[in-house]
């Protein structure tokens, strides 16, 4: 699999309401019959590996093929509304690996689920390209499911 885009995504869930890992796996099970995402990370900061990286997520139509999926714990705040609830440990845990997987794989781009060509949905709740423009150059949004 060659990696093009390291998509954000967030769980959808409230920052006051824990979100397990646990859950996350079987939301993924329940939906798709297998885990979405294959990294996780919680609101302390813990990053979580959910998928080995060889392995063929769901999360962003039409770009499975050709990405990995990094999902924070969090993504609504405590009205249930779109709203950046990383926290500052999120954010450090977020950028650390960010930095890994650019240097493992330096041609991809970072970019936001809501980023992507006919994506409805607010996740991540922030705009990640920007947020991380200094890692990675500008996405070209080119799908690769065929
Ligand atoms: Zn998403």
């Amino acid at each position: 699999m060659i990696i093009k885009y390291l998509i954000i995504h967030c769980s959808a869930t409230r920052a006051d309401k824990p979100f397990s890992t646990e859950a996350l796996i079987a939301t993924g099970m329940a939906r798709f019959g297998q885990v979405s995402y294959h990294y996780y990370i919680r609101r302390d900061g813990t990053v979580v590996p959910t998928l080995p990286e060889d392995v063929r997520g769901v999360h962003a139509k039409g770009y499975n093929s050709c990405s990995l999926g990094i999902c924070y714990e969090g993504g609504l705040d405590t009205q249930g509304h779109p709203a950046d609830t990383r926290t500052e440990a999120q954010k450090a845990s977020m950028l650390a690996l960010l930095q890994k997987l650019m240097a493992k794989y330096p041609t991809a781009r970072i970019i936001g689920h809501n980023e992507l060509p006919n994506v409805a949905k607010a996740c991540p709740c922030f705009m990640a390209s920007k947020y991380y423009a200094a890692l990675s150059l500008t996405p070209q949004r080119s799908s690769c499911d065929f």
